[in-house]
């Protein structure tokens, strides 16, 4: 089966969680030759998300960074593998977002609508996906894709209940604390301007914009490590 097959490869390159989905309506109309997709998970180190203390820190940017390109390179493997089996496929870089054009903050392709169609995790009310296996501790890159896929795991319902510890966490206020609800604008859960604006304060990190306070606030992170150790 070329799921296993393809699965395996890129954990055994550095991927953590691998998924699969036929993306059916939400493949995006110019990109439709492309109906299925791969998504390929990276998990954060605990240590370094743990350095997140009411700030990002220059560790965390540093971290962020090269996951990135670490996620880029496995989807280029995963695009080689499809090629040599005959299919077409379309790496979606891991950090996608621009504000140049009039879809300000998307990029071509949200890597949490084939993440969720994937069985992988849910979308938290900070518009993260949160994972069974790592909580909201991941980052994600996709290939597009002509190769028929097959889901391989069961979907995930929303798990936030009543918390808001994200939302609690957000000095931008950026996070509206509703529910996710699937096909739903972002705007609905997440503001994705005030977000990015508020990023800009930390400029002096790096040189370079992150966050990462609600991730860091998720109790599923906790959860999912002590479920590994
Ligand atoms: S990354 Fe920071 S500013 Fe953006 S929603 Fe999360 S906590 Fe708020
Ligand atoms: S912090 Fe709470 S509300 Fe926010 S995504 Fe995690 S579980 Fe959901």
């Amino acid at each position: 089966m070329l799921e296993t097959e393809l699965e395996i490869h890129l954990k055994q390159n550095g991927a953590a969680l691998v998924g699969f989905s036929a993306l059916g309506d939400k493949a995006p109309a110019e990109l439709g030759k492309f109906p299925f997709a791969v998504t390929i998970v990276r998990k954060l180190s605990d240590a370094v998300v743990e350095t997140i203390d009411g700030k990002p820190t220059l560790p965390y940017f540093q971290h962020y960074r090269i996951t990135n390109t670490k996620l880029d390179l496995l989807a280029l493997c995963a695009v080689d593998f499809i090629e040599a089996h005959g299919y077409d496929a379309l790496p979606v870089a891991a950090s996608q977002s621009t504000n140049t054009d009039k879809e300000a903050y998307r990029g071509i392709f949200p890597h949490k609508t084939a993440a969720v169609l994937a069985g992988l995790g849910f979308i938290g009310k900070n518009g993260l996906l949160i994972t069974r296996e790592y909580g909201s501790k991941v980052r994600l890159a996709t290939v597009l894709t002509d190769m028929p896929l097959e889901p391989q795991r069961p979907l995930l319902s929303d798990g936030c209940g009543d918390c808001e510890r994200c939302k609690s966490a957000c000095p931008a206020g950026a996070i509206t604390g509703a529910h996710y609800v699937y096909g739903a604008p972002r705007d609905t859960i997440l503001n994705a301007r005030l977000c990015s604006e508020h990023m800009k304060t930390y400029r002096d990190i790096g040189r370079g914009a992150v966050c990462g306070l609600c991730m860091r606030a998720c109790p599923y992170n906790q959860k999912a490590q002590q479920e590994r150790t």
